[in-house]
């Protein structure tokens, strides 16, 4: 049987020290070394998935191919690795929780007391080793959410403790803390760095590597007393310093040597030489970019970025194809009015109106929306979008005052945009949009086939509602056609505008499937028509 070697990234002192990026940067050198890795992340919640969570609390959910509704960190993953992740990727208290309450009632455990320990913490390196099975993988990488140190974290730290007991050299724990500089002392401090050690001490686990996130550079002495005071090597005390993009910290970790620590600690071969040429290619086209433009992201939560993480993320890496710095400007759809939209995108080459749910912000973004057509200013819409667009073009092309989604108002005699009929008889909310990838035919002859070059799509969605296919001749009829269509059930998936340098919805989400090694070919269409804009 295939050996996997696991690692697993805790964190100390903070929150939003970039776990998820650490395990996607040490990930990316270990794949980068001919190695066949993989990332997980366990979160502490009791939510089944983040598909329940408020985007201002959590940020983004992002969605699988296998239709799981995830934590924004497996879009990283997915963006540094050019690997996709499943929902074995992302575990939940909430899930571990439901999956032994489901064997206790069945009877699996009769006679027993059911317990935090052995049953969770069984439960829980189950699900460790089930992902390390599914994909023959050499390393699987697993984030612990949360701090150490949290009441709710505390079981899987127990599982990484029993893990390592169990495994010995085939488990490693990285730690990430903090090394807070005292401006008043003029001092980098290493003690609570220090004391997030013991606390992982205190249950039992030692760290192998720590990773220490800081805004000056370590020098010898302080590296030296980390590491006499925490118990590890000078060598594997890890700098990791402040950078201006998350694609540098691979860089980081590889000048920190953090990849070869690691191998030597877990008796991994070091035979193959480090090939990240792709990756620096893209970083020097991302830090001398040779034009640039600005786009809009309208949308609801725009006080908080990442609520649109991966839309973010995929104009970074189609930028780069085209030399091409993006500058987003967030704007919030409940602020944009008729009388104020020229002035408020005044200036922007392309207008993208994002996803999501519910009234709040709606007729800000249908207005959005009839500027950027009007003015043939390049437009994309992304899943409510794209139905903002239809309810836009129903309104004020078609004549049907009242158009609107039956999701913001179910009595509008013209439903442009309705729920889907396998959704109808749907009452529990968690997990039961239409989720995941389906495929997309793309209609020859479009702007959007020429930007795909090819017939047969996949596409990742996460929505209850679609456009009604009563009024499509109507639609295509005044110029806005389908041009993407599903091809068994004929739900419509992209639509395109006559007449427009570059009009687009899209019912699917394009952003989840953007990485680094493989730009979304719609943002790369969508930035080359706002290049040309300002011309
Ligand atoms: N609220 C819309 C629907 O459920 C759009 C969802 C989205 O933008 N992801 O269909």
């Amino acid at each position: 049987m295939h050996s996997t070697k696991y690692i697993f990234v805790t964190g100390g002192v903070t929150s939003s020290l970039g776990k998820g990026i650490i395990s996607a940067s040490l990930a990316k050198l270990l794949q980068a070394r001919g190695y066949n890795v993989t990332i997980q992340k366990l979160d502490p919640y009791i939510n089944i998935d983040p598909g329940t969570l408020n985007p201002y609390e959590h940020g983004e959910c992002f969605v699988t191919d296998d239709g799981a509704e995830t934590d924004l960190d497996l879009g990283h993953y997915e963006r540094f690795l050019n690997a996709k992740t499943s929902q074995a990727n992302n575990i939940t208290t909430g899930r571990i929780y439901q999956a032994v309450i489901d064997k206790e009632r069945r009877g699996d455990y009769l006679g027993e007391t059911v317990q935090v320990i052995p049953h969770i913490t069984d439960e829980i390196k189950y699900r460790i080793k089930l992902l390390a099975n599914q994909g023959n993988f050499d390393f699987v990488i697993t984030e612990i959410g949360g701090t150490v140190g949290d009441i709710e974290s505390l079981p899987y730290i127990e599982a990484v403790r029993q893990m390592r007991w169990e495994l010995g050299a085939s488990c490693l724990v990285v730690h990430l803390t903090l090394v807070p500089y005292l401006a008043a002392a003029g001092e980098l401090k290493t003690k609570p760095t220090q004391h997030s050690v013991k606390t992982l001490l205190e249950y039992g686990v030692q760290p192998d590597v720590l990773v220490c996130r800081t805004e000056h550079h370590l020098n010898e002495g302080i590296r030296n007393k980390i590491a006499l005071f925490c118990n590890v090597e000078p060598t594997s005390v890890i700098e990791s310093i402040d950078t201006k993009t998350i694609y540098e910290v691979p860089i980081l970790m590889r000048d920190e040597n953090l990849d070869t620590v690691v191998l030597k600690k877990m008796n991994m071969p070091i035979e193959k030489e480090l090939d990240l040429n792709s990756w620096l290619e893209f970083l020097t086209k991302l830090k001398n970019p040779k034009h640039e433009v600005s786009i809009g992201l309208v949308g609801k939560y725009v006080e908080l970025k990442d609520a649109y993480k991966s839309i973010v993320e995929s104009f970074i890496h189609a930028g780069t194809v085209h030399e091409c710095k993006v500058h987003l400007k967030l704007i919030h759809s409940e602020s944009i009015t008729e009388a104020n939209v020229a002035e408020k995108l005044a200036g922007l080459s392309g207008v993208l109106v994002a996803p999501g749910f519910g009234e709040r912000g709606i007729e800000g973004k249908i207005t959005a929306i009839k500027y950027a057509r009007e003015s043939k200013t390049p437009f994309l819409g992304i899943c409510l979008g794209m139905q903002c667009a239809v309810i836009e073009f129903a309104r004020n092309v078609l004549g049907l005052a009242d158009a609107h989604s039956t999701e913001m108002n179910s009595r509008t005699t013209n439903p442009v945009i309705d729920i889907m009929e396998a959704q109808k008889k749907i009452s529990c909310k968690g997990g039961t949009m239409r989720l995941g990838a389906y495929p997309c035919k793309v209609i020859a002859g479009s702007k959007v086939s020429e930007i795909y070059k090819t017939e047969l799509i996949s596409e990742r969605h996460r929505h209850r509602y679609e456009f009604n296919n009563k009024y499509l001749d109507s639609f295509q009829n005044a110029g806005f056609k389908a041009v993407g269509v599903n091809p068994t059930d004929n739900l419509i998936e992209m639509m395109e505008l006559d007449n427009h340098p570059w009009f687009v919805g899209v019912q699917f989400h394009p952003e989840y499937k953007s990485t680094v090694k493989q730009p979304h070919p719609l943002f790369i269409g969508f930035i080359k028509a706002a290049m040309n804009f300002n011309k």
